[in-house]
């Protein structure tokens, strides 16, 4: 279950197709994992309002894609070199990798890795895809994730693993929304003990806040 297979697998997926048209739920193929990367079972994904933007061609149109980078899943088979994690591993993945070694991940002040960047082309770091159609159009992954899809590959970079006791459902917000909120809060704005704050709005965001303000050290 941990060696690389050579099989590609079909799965549903929901895939975007044009700007601001529904999303259509249909049968896909998913390559097996490369050299450094990690196939992943996704057990639980969620929206993010990023997803809904980016199916409406912000900042670029870019179809066919299946959207969403929120998400939580069980490593399936990795590809060669791959040592982090192994088969039946419990990992969201991420948006945003981190190398540990340039100079923003070194910085203690950013986690935008210069190594494993923000990728918006839809493509895994070697510039290809690892989805396609049923009869073999090349589909495009969201930034590195593509979370609305049964399976994904992913650079083992971009992969966090997870404590399996937490409930899928909330393991699945981490991945953006309510680590955004929490670590904005700890990180960039230092809200003190005893502080008067207002959190607009209490979706995954604004509940990371929340968590984040109700447990300041005393
Ligand atoms: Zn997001
Ligand atoms: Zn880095």
């Amino acid at each position: 279950m941990s060696q690389a297979t050579s099989k590609t697998i079909k799965c549903k997926a929901a895939v975007s197709w044009g700007v601001a048209e529904a999303l259509k739920v249909e049968e896909i193929q998913v390559d097996p994992p490369k050299a450094s990367e990690v196939r992943i079972k996704m057990l639980c994904a969620s929206l993010c309002h990023t997803d809904i933007l980016c199916c409406n061609g912000i900042p670029f149109p870019l179809v066919p894609r299946i959207p969403g980078h929120e998400g939580v899943g069980m490593v399936e088979s990795v590809g060669e070199g791959v040592t982090e994690v192994k088969g039946g591993d419990i990992v969201i993945p991420t948006y945003i990798g981190e190398c540990g070694l340039c100079d923003n991940c070194q910085s203690g002040k950013s986690n935008l890795c210069h190594t494993y960047p923000l990728k918006v082309d839809g493509l895994m770091p070697d510039g290809t895809s690892r989805m396609s159609t049923s009869d073999g159009t090349r589909i495009y992954h969201h930034f590195t994730c593509s979370t609305l899809s049964e399976y994904i590959v992913i650079d083992a970079n971009y992969i966090v693993k997870f404590d399996p006791r937490i409930p899928l459902h909330h393991a699945s917000f981490m991945s953006c929304g309510y680590s955004t909120g929490f670590g904005s809060t700890w990180r960039e704005v230092h809200v003190h003990k005893g502080s008067s704050v207002a959190v607009i709005g209490i979706g995954a965001v604004g509940l990371g806040v929340k968590t984040q303000s109700t447990s300041l050290p005393i």
